[in-house]
């Protein structure tokens, strides 16, 4: 349990990867903070999952794309436990189309949940984690941010976006014990990777050396290796967990 006595805000943690993340960091004892967007029901299954290990757990309801409730998910996370240890930004959305048939309000719309929604949350986060003197930033990246992908335009942009915020954060707080990092997922079973069609699935599968995909497991792991005090030297790095995709 080498996390007891943090406190974790985890974005998305209503299924899929951020669901496992929050369960994982529970696992090593860490309070939760579980933000949704939508399935607040969602939400609190993680939150009975996490709760099964004997950690405290609150459930947020907030869009990260918007500043006034990002800060106000903050504000009541530093009422339920007066800090905040841990910050993984792992909230996100597609709406993929080849550029030429993108619409302006699909790409604005990724860009604002996936890229200015960390932007956001990182800034909150920043704030309480300098005045602590310790944090852990960790923002869920993809292959996609390092190799492209056609039809992802936006999503690429964003996911790139991160990579590039995460190494100069990284720069302005490593002196004050607050390292960010960011993971880089392959292609990991989830219902945002069951929407693709089964041709693109292929043509994925076909680009991981390891031959098959990853788990959400796979990727708390890496998240949860990231937020231990003991990686306290580990800072503006990217981890991918992609079966060797991005090699
Ligand atoms: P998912 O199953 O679709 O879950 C997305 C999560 O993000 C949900 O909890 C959702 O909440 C939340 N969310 C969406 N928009 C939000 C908003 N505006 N504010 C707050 N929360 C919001 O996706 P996933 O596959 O677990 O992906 C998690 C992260 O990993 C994403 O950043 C994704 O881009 C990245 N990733 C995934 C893969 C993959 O293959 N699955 C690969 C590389 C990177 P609600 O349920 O309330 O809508």
């Amino acid at each position: 349990m080498t996390l007891k006595g943090q406190t974790a805000l985890v974005t998305g943690g209503s299924r899929g990867i951020g669901r496992e993340v929050c369960i994982r960091l529970a696992q090593e004892g860490a309070d939760l903070v579980i933000n949704c967007a939508g399935s607040l029901h969602g939400a609190e299954e993680t939150a009975a999952r996490c709760e099964a290990y004997g950690v405290n757990t609150l459930c947020i309801q907030a869009d990260v794309s918007d500043a006034v409730s990002c800060g106000a998910m903050f504000a009541q996370a530093k009422e339920f436990s007066g800090r905040i240890d841990i910050l993984v930004n792992n909230a996100g959305i597609t709406r993929d189309q080849l550029l030429l048939r993108m619409k302006e309000e699909d790409y604005q719309r990724v860009i604002d949940v996936n890229l200015t929604g960390t932007f956001y949350c990182m800034k909150e986060a920043s704030r309480m984690m300098l005045r602590q003197k310790y944090g852990r930033i960790i923002s869920i990246s993809s292959v996609v941010g390092l190799r492209g992908n056609a039809g992802q335009v936006n999503y690429a942009a964003a996911k790139a976006g991160i990579i590039g915020m995460t190494k100069s954060l990284a720069k302005e707080l490593a002196a004050k014990k607050i390292t960010v990092n960011a993971v880089a997922p392959g292609w990991i079973e989830t219902e945002m990777s069951e929407a693709v069609s089964d041709d693109a699935k292929a043509a994925f599968l076909s680009q991981i050396p390891a031959g098959h995909p990853g788990s959400p497991a796979d990727i708390a792991h890496a998240v949860c290796f990231l937020a231990q005090p003991e990686s306290s030297y580990i800072t503006g790095q990217v981890l991918c967990v992609d079966g060797g995709m991005a090699m």
